[in-house]
């Protein structure tokens, strides 16, 4: 290997070597994961400082958004995060994802090799991979509408409870009432298929 080439190599793997992780494997990022223990009554991230570091962000604006989310009190002891509360791991990387996915990755690209800029008093993401620039834009979490446990069409076991007046069997779904034509025996299971839906009353029938 003559000399020249040698620096060309040379030359190559030092700049190989400064390019962020992700843009070196050409990998979608991967959030990384909390390392969660629950003692007691309070919850411990063992890994929290090491996940920050990754993300690239201040521990404490993590943990500031972390509290508020998981509506708790908590602190950073040492490399690790203590909640003074019972937190399931699910639960903490659920919101760790909603930070990261708001405050790290860029919608542009996907890269996490972001920093958090303050233009105006807006706070803003720089994306240092491929240069976007977008304001930081907390999503409102959406009241999501429960599907209806009963639907018209729909076939259900279900334990006759009671007997209405007209001699239907009654049975129930969650906040449905289900009266089902031509049961009047209470302990009876049928299988019924509901014919109409009106407010939070299924009417039906049963089917074999
Ligand atoms: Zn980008």
């Amino acid at each position: 290997m003559d000399e020249e080439e040698f620096d060309y190599e040379k030359l190559l793997n030092t700049a190989y070597e400064s390019l962020p992780e992700t843009v070196k494997s050409g990998e979608r990022f991967e959030i990384p994961k909390v390392d969660v223990i629950n003692e007691g009554k309070t919850t411990i991230i063992r890994n929290f400082i090491d996940v920050c570091e990754k993300i690239r962000r201040d521990p404490k604006d993590v943990l500031k958004y972390l509290l508020k989310e998981l509506g708790t009190a908590g602190d950073i002891e040492g490399r690790r995060a203590v909640f003074k509360s019972k937190i399931s791991e699910a639960s903490i990387q659920s919101r760790f994802n909603s930070y990261v996915e708001t405050y790290v990755i860029c919608s542009e690209c996907g890269r996490p090799d972001t920093e958090l800029i303050r233009k105006d008093r807006i706070l803003m993401l720089k994306c240092d991979a491929c240069g976007a620039i977008r304001p930081v834009t907390v999503r409102k979490v959406q009241a999501v509408r429960p599907k209806a446990a009963v639907v018209e069409g729909g076939v259900y076991d279900v334990v006759i409870q009671s007997v209405g007046r007209r001699g239907d069997g009654i049975a129930r779904i969650d906040k449905f009432v289900i009266y089902v034509k031509g049961v009047s025996k209470k302990g009876t299971k049928v299988k019924v298929k509901i014919d109409k839906i009106n407010g939070t009353n299924a009417f039906g029938h049963v089917v074999f």
